[in-house]
């Protein structure tokens, strides 16, 4: 299975990024959106350059076709977006994904999908303009982990076995140890 072997087209929106305070947590929903199959992230102007040149480098190292993009206004971005596809808005104000079937309805969209995820205080006008608000569970926890368990029920835990194509090195999984081999590959991504 390749990282685009989903026809769940999936991309993520990271808004309320604080400099500095932020830096590795930005970084961290980046990482996480790759590895559970997002096919990219829209960050606003303010995150700072390092969070970018991390995630281009563990793409170009680790393959996989992930696209890292800047975005002036993530209202207006999200209002457009609407336009051609569906908004998803993690908070823990919504509809607890453990119940109802708004996950089914996701898994079955033909619609390409933005997953909104905050920091401290995220806009009123999000919450307003989500199609869904969409709770991991309603007890407040983090933007790394809500992203994880919710790309992960979505692709039903397939996107941990997809190959990243272009990779320059690859684990072997194993018992104990480190196995990491080295391929001549390189992998395509955008800024
Ligand atoms: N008051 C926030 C909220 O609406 O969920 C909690 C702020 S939390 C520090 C930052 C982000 O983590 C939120 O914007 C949301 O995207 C995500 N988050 C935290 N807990 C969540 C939960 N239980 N369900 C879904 N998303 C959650």
């Amino acid at each position: 299975m390749s990282t685009q072997d989903s026809n769940l087209e999936v991309y993520v929106l990271r808004i309320g990024h604080r400099p500095v305070r932020d830096h590795r947590v930005t970084t961290h929903v980046g990482l996480v959106a790759r590895a559970f199959g997002a096919r990219g992230l829209f960050l606003e102007e303010r995150v700072e350059k390092s969070v970018i040149e991390t995630l281009v480098r563990v793409c170009e190292t680790w393959g996989g076709e992930f696209k890292v993009e800047i975005v002036s206004d993530p209202l207006r971005f999200i209002r457009e977006w609407k336009r051609a596809g569906k908004v998803v808005h993690l908070t823990m104000y919504g509809l607890n994904i453990a119940e109802g079937n708004t996950i089914d309805l996701l898994r079955q969209s033909k619609d390409k999908l933005l997953v909104v995820v905050g920091g401290e205080k995220v806009p009123w006008e999000v919450y307003d303009l989500a199609d869904f608000n969409l709770a991991i569970g309603n007890q407040p926890h983090s933007e790394v982990a809500a992203l994880a368990v919710f790309l992960d029920r979505l692709f039903d835990g397939k996107e941990l076995i997809r190959d990243f194509p272009g990779a320059k090195i690859k684990i072997i999984p194993s018992p104990k140890g480190k196995r990491v081999v080295k391929l001549k590959n390189s992998c395509r991504n955008s800024l």
